[in-house]
């Protein structure tokens, strides 16, 4: 054994999707993270392994309704599944949950409330893609229609698969909903979006402070890019304000990654 000072170490793997079930593509990650927790842990460090399923999203909603089941029924049938998977692989987990949790749901809500009542989260509302059959709002992913650039047909409303080229939804050529096959129309929404340039000096001094390779710390540099609006047409500007909801709902659903470090004992961060 080392001197070594002890450590805590609080780590995890992505958290797997619950709309279906665990692949060995998954497993390498768990495995991997597994065989360092284990290591960490065999060095007399305090290590915790958390995780959980991702229960939110529009896929898993279609899903259910695919297998004329609730959204609730299935990410409960997925758990175990999931559960049972992981077991039987020994992946030794500290604790598993769900972002479907009330726990989760508390600590997203404290998030959000004091980012709002500190001025950090401001509300605009956007144009965006409506099935009028099946009365929802469609994700990127979920319309589909022809290349604006190369015109290959049932592309996806967010890049083409043929070309490589990336659009918006509303550039999509003849689009239609992947749900119900209708004509999207474009709907105003309310939408939230969390003001990441209020903590840019301090995001920007840990990622510059050592804490991460040079690589990571450019790369994350890209979420603190911005143009002036002017320059934007309400397209552009609605694609991105698309892809910023996106990240920032990412955002508030892996903060269910709280939830699960802090059932094991140790603060997030730590
Ligand atoms: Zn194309």
């Amino acid at each position: 054994m080392t001197d070594t000072p002890k450590r805590d170490i609080l780590i995890t793997s992505a958290l797997p999707y619950a709309n279906g079930p665990i692949h060995i593509g998954h497993l390498v990650e768990y495995i991997q993270t597994d065989i360092w927790s284990r290591f960490q842990k065999m060095r007399g460090h305090n290590c915790w392994y958390v995780c959980a399923d991702d229960a939110h999203g529009t896929p898993i909603m279609l899903k259910a309704r695919a297998e004329g089941i609730t959204p609730e029924q299935l990410i409960a049938r997925v758990a175990e599944e999931h559960k049972a998977d992981f077991a039987a692989f020994r992946v030794g987990f500290d604790n598993y949950h769900s972002t479907h949790s009330p726990e989760n749901e508390q600590c997203a809500t404290l998030i959000y409330e004091r980012n709002r009542d500190a001025g950090h989260i401001a509300r605009r509302t956007i144009d965006q893609a409506y099935d009028p059959v099946e009365q929802m709002f469609l994700p990127d992913r979920f319309i589909k229609g022809e290349c604006p650039k190369c015109g290959a047909p049932d592309q996806y409303g967010d890049n083409c698969e043929a070309c490589g080229a990336s659009y918006s939804p509303a550039e999509l050529k003849n689009p239609r909903s992947a749900v119900s096959g209708a004509v999207p129309e474009n709907r105003e929404s309310d939408h939230y979006f969390f003001k990441l340039g209020d903590f840019e000096a301090m995001l920007k001094a840990w990622t510059r402070g050592g804490s991460l390779q040079d690589q990571v710390a450019n790369k994350l540099d890209e979420w603190f890019e911005a143009r002036p609006a002017a320059e934007l047409t309400p397209q552009a500007l609605a694609a991105i304000a698309e892809q910023v909801r996106v990240r920032v709902l990412r955002w508030f659903a892996r903060s269910g990654l709280i939830e699960p470090a802090d059932r094991a004992g140790c603060s997030p961060g730590g």
